[in-house]
């Protein structure tokens, strides 16, 4: 999980007083059991010698797992690895996971494996029950006792009866491995641990076995998975020659995988959350690798998530630091918890428990990339000793695949004994978090979040619904109309928003004497609402809520995204109502959201209206061959109101529009005439995405968001652009998302050198059969190259619009793609993965049809574009006293300038530039005006970043005056041709839909971008 360890940060000081909390609740006494083998069970001797070759250091392992119990039944995992799990070489495929799991399975009464789902690719994700016969044979019933503590409605919230329900059930912790492919260890670590807690007979594994299930799916990301592996093979098979980094992960992401648990994406994330809400277990605790040794992340540092549980928070730091007291007892160095990085992201596959009432908790252990055995050298600050590291790994040490499944099975067991210990604790707090959640209407608020029926974008809407149900919340629809009592806000960001009226009631709140007025707000029947009086109503809370990370917290490093909120990245009005009497509105549960669409009038032109829905561009990919227009200008037909953009459909039969409009929320108007309005082709324009060889992980956003969308496109690489000379004959819009912060120009024009070492391969072959199906090369080494560069330039000069977005479009301004755009250094720039206010600035460009005014756009800080019309001089601003100024002399601060000895003739007035414009021409440049971009080749603004008061919507703003009233969305006209340049990311990690139509509407009007252009004067 960890990116990059150098961002993490030294925890400034102790938290809790914990000895206290865990004595109260646990017994630390001498009843404790002691770990270690059942002398009268014999052990298997051949591998418990085996771990023991395979340990590098005696105190690289534990009691628990020197050793390895025998059973004359139960197979042990070298029944399908040939060797011991963590044995060197050996990293099985999922298929070789899978066939072990069943294999205990079969043999033994106390396993059980359940299929959960499939990936991306097809492949199949698993769960593995392990527990004793007696729980097993019970697991419906003790499902159904934990189903009432996890919904206490059930039970009409009665502690007593929750109390009786405790006592009788058994608790289920759910363990995931190996969601990030490069950390490769958890898959035999988790073999090994399912059979010992299946075959084991020491006292300290049968209070395990007895007292809960422990639920395991050994790998996430099955797809990744399997393609570690061939990559991981092929490297023994060519031990002297380099390999290519891990390119692919899952089909769309790399380690973003563990940041989709918002928005919900991707088929892991659905699979782990249905399958830890469907047994309701109370500990989701994910497996990584990339800390030495073991740094269990469950206490983590601040800031905390401010919508978790305080119940929860607790009982994070009495899980890790009695896992770390654990394995201090058994003498393991490098265990340490608090350290480092932040809780504040909801983001993580393991937050689905922070979020459903569970506990979520997280490993990392110290993984090679591999099973070879290597020594490893650490940095300064993995080895120094802290108050929250007392035993810190060492600087340097030989470390072997078995030491890191030593590590990630003795914390496991540990956690799992200690859990088992404090069953009822922990039980009783699982209802105890839920019966909270459902009282939140009463005793924090909010009482509901409320989606109006009318808002002007159903698709997203619907899609905003269907993430709060893939997130297992209750939604209901009001059945008439309704009103409730709102506060009048005082700061300009109301929680209201999405529309000019929202706006409006922003500005009346900035005055200081409404602070604490109240308004009633009306809502139209049908709207939908989500009730905080419900057991997950806390991710419904966190997901629709702002945001605030004040600039002067103690965390210096965000690990993550500081702002979500999804009302605002969906552009989809949210109302949040603290009035609890919206709980008495008549309404009914919602099960399947359909947003309204249909057609209706009888003429054979229809008109559909243009809100920013992304709807549209799905419809026109839909119908591909239908001749469609867009209105340059808002227009009046039937009695109905259409916006900029709006599509005129011509050729299409109602029934068949019907048909392709159904379930995207589009209403088609048969329109008696035709308007007048001034119009132009929409056409399926020929899409690919580029991507470099060097990181696939951002822009794999943008081909889960266009395939989402039914947006055809080709997938190429920079190495195709390399070769082709005739992009145009292909392509009419090439998308470049960004490539990775990491990542700088250098690597993706030149690529890693082809001057020495192998080439590296990603292909699909015998010896790799499950890479290269995405793309594939034979050596990833080289990028776009000079050719590529020229490849570019005349594809944009003949046509086609190239869309470049920060890190990528910083390289189209540096590579001269451009013209009359430059970028500014923003060293003080702390926008850090943030929700920022757009405005408006160009409403006639084809970029911004269907949007108003404003809008907020994810910024991580984002470039800062200036604009000029000289050649070369962006972010030029003429010398002077400034817009206030005057020069020093006779008369006030208003008063002209006075010369004394002649006759004062009033000076011209300048013109006050703002930082969005390029400066006005002068007839001095035009003199010779060789640098002059003619008016029609001037980049133009489409929209800007608010100002610095109005910047942060949701999230960390720093600095802010960097990007402040700059360009974000530029349209650079370029010969035939366009460059588009975004300062935010339109599409990322499926939460930033709102703001996807920038995009789309650039590649719906691909060749008629320069509608609508003012062009200046001169
Ligand atoms: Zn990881």
């Amino acid at each position: 999980m960890i990116r990059n360890v150098l961002w993490m940060r030294r925890g400034l000081m102790a938290r809790l007083m914990l000895c206290a909390v865990a004595m109260l609740n646990t017994g630390l006494s001498a009843a404790d059991t002691a770990p270690g083998r059942d002398p009268k069970q014999p052990i298997d001797q051949a591998y418990t010698a085996k771990i023991a070759k395979y340990t590098t250091e005696p105190y690289f392992t534990s009691p628990l797992v020197n050793y390895l119990p025998a059973s004359k039944t139960v197979p042990t995992p070298e029944a399908v690895l040939g060797d011991i799990a963590g044995a060197p070489g050996i990293l099985p495929y999922s298929a070789q996971v899978y066939q072990y799991m069943r294999m205990l399975a079969k043999a033994s009464p106390r396993v059980k494996v359940y299929s959960i789902g499939r990936t991306e690719e097809g492949r199949e994700m698993i769960a593995v029950a392990v527990s004793s016969e007696s729980n097993m044979a019970h697991l419906d019933a003790n499902r159904a006792n934990l189903a009432k503590l996890a919904d206490p409605r059930t039970i009409h919230l009665d502690d007593a009866e929750a109390d009786k329900i405790v006592g009788a059930s058994v608790p289920v912790y759910y363990i995931t491995g190996t969601i990030h492919s490069t950390e490769t260890g958890a898959p035999t670590a988790l073999m090994e641990l399912a059979y010992r807690l299946a075959v084991d007979d020491s006292p300290y594994i049968r209070e395990i076995r007895d007292h809960v299930v422990t639920l395991i799916t050994p790998i996430v990301e099955v797809d990744g998975r399997d393609r570690m592996v061939d990559l991981y093979r092929w490297h023994l098979a060519h031990p002297q020659e380099n390999y290519p980094p891990l390119i692919y992960w899952g089909h769309y992401v790399a380690h973003d995988n563990n940041r989709d648990a918002m928005a919900m994406t991707l088929k892991l994330s659905r699979n782990v959350l249905n399958t830890f809400v469907g047994w309701d277990a109370q500990v989701l605790h994910d497996l990584h690798e990339s800390v030495p040794y073991l740094y269990d992340n469950t206490a983590g540092d601040g800031p905390f998530n401010a919508w978790v549980d305080p119940i929860l928070t607790n009982e994070w730091e009495i899980l890790g630091w009695r896992n770390v007291q654990d394995m201090t007892k058994f003498g393991m160095p490098g265990v340490f918890t608090h350290g480092q990085f932040d809780t504040w992201s909801p983001g993580y596959l393991m937050f689905f428990a922070a979020m459903h009432n569970g506990i979520s908790r997280l490993y990392e252990t110290f993984g090679n990339g591999g099973a070879d055995t290597e020594e490893r050298t650490l940095q300064p600050d993995e080895y120094s000793r802290t108050w929250w590291r007392q035993n810190p790994p060492l600087a340097k040490a030989l470390w072997s695949q078995r030491d890191n499944n030593n590590y990630e099975e003795t914390g496991l067991l540990t956690s799992l004994y200690f859990f088992s210990d404090n069953r009822m604790m922990f039980l009783k707090n699982f209802y105890l978090k839920a019966k909270r959640s459902v009282m939140k209407p009463e005793n924090e608020g909010p009482a509901a979040y409320v989606l109006p029926a009318n808002d002007p974008r159903p698709k997203l809407q619907g899609e905003l619904l269907r993430v709060m149900q893939l997130q297992h919340c209750e939604i209901s629809r009001a059945t008439s109309a309704f009103f409730v009592t709102v506060p009048v806000l005082k700061k300009s960001v109301a929680h209201t928003h999405g529309s000019s009226q929202a706006a409006k009631e922003s500005a009346a709140g900035a005055k200081p004497e409404a602070q604490s007025a109240t308004k009633t707000m009306n809502f139209p029947a049908g709207s939908y609402i989500i009730r905080m009086d419900q057991p997950y109503s806390r991710i419904a809370d966190a997901l629709l809520d702002y945001q605030y990370w004040s600039p002067d917290d103690p965390q210096k490093t965000p690990y993550d995204d500081t702002g979500w909120t999804f009302g605002e990245l969906f552009n989809v009005k949210v109302v949040r109502v603290t009035d609890t009497k919206i709980l008495d509105v008549p309404m009914e549960p919602v099960t399947t959201i359909a947003p309204p669409s249909g057609v209706s009038g009888a003429g054979t032109v229809f008109a559909i209206n243009d809100n920013a829905d992304t709807a549209l561009a799905t419809l026109r990919y839909r119908l591909k061959d239908v001749q469609m227009e867009a209105a340059e200008e808002p227009f009046e037909a039937d009695g109905h109101k259409f916006n900029r953009g709006s599509f005129l459909v011509h050729g299409v039969s109602g029934g068949d529009l019907r048909h392709a409009v159904s379930g995207l929320g589009l209403e088609a108007y048969g329109l008696s005439a035709a308007p007048t309005v001034k119009t132009h082709p929409v056409r399926a324009g020929r899409v690919a995405i580029l991507h470099t060889w060097l990181s696939t992980q951002t822009e794999g956003w943008w081909r889960q968001a266009l395939d989402s969308m039914h947006i055809p496109y080709a997938y190429i690489s920079t190495q195709t652009v390399a070769k082709d000379a005739d992009l145009n004959a292909k392509y009419d819009v090439i998308l470049f998302p960004p490539v990775g912060r990491f990542v700088t120009p250098d690597l993706i024009i030149n690529g890693l050198s082809t001057d020495w070492g192998n080439p590296l391969p990603w292909k699909n072959t015998p010896e790799t059969p499950n890479m290269g199906k995405i793309d594939s090369t034979d050596d990833t080494r080289p990028e776009l190259g000079w050719d590529g560069v020229a490849h570019l330039q005349d594809f944009v000069k003949h046509g086609g619009v190239l869309v470049t977005v920060m890190d990528t479009a910083n390289l189209a301004v540096a590579l001269g793609l451009t013209h009359g755009v430059t970028v500014s250094r923003t060293p003080h720039e702390r926008i850090i993965g943030s929700v920022v206010r757009a405005d408006i600035v160009d409403p006639k460009s084809p970029i911004a049809y269907g949007y108003g005014d404003r809008l907020s756009i994810y910024c991580f800080n984002g470039p800062a574009f200036n604009v000029s019309s000289i050649v070369s001089r962006g972010g030029f601003r003429r010398l002077g006293s400034g817009e206030d100024g005057r020069p020093t002399g006779r008369g006030t601060l208003t008063d002209p300038d006075f010369v004394v000895g002649r006759k004062n003739e009033p000076v011209p007035e300048e013109p006050h530039v703002k930082p969005w414009q390029a400066e006005p021409v002068t007839n001095e440049e035009l003199r010779n005006g060789i640098g002059v971009i003619p008016p029609a080749f001037r980049p133009r603004v489409i929209f800007r970043y608010a100002g610095v008061r109005h910047l942060l919507v949701s999230g960390l703003v720093q600095g802010g005056e960097a990007v402040a009233q700059h360009a974000a969305v530029i349209d650079v006209p370029m010969e035939s041709g366009h460059v588009v340049l975004f300062s935010n990311n339109p599409i990322y990690r499926g939460e930033t839909r709102g703001s996807y139509s920038l995009v789309l509407n650039t590649i719906l009007n691909f060749d008629s971008l320069n509608a609508g252009r003012k062009l200046d004067t001169q």
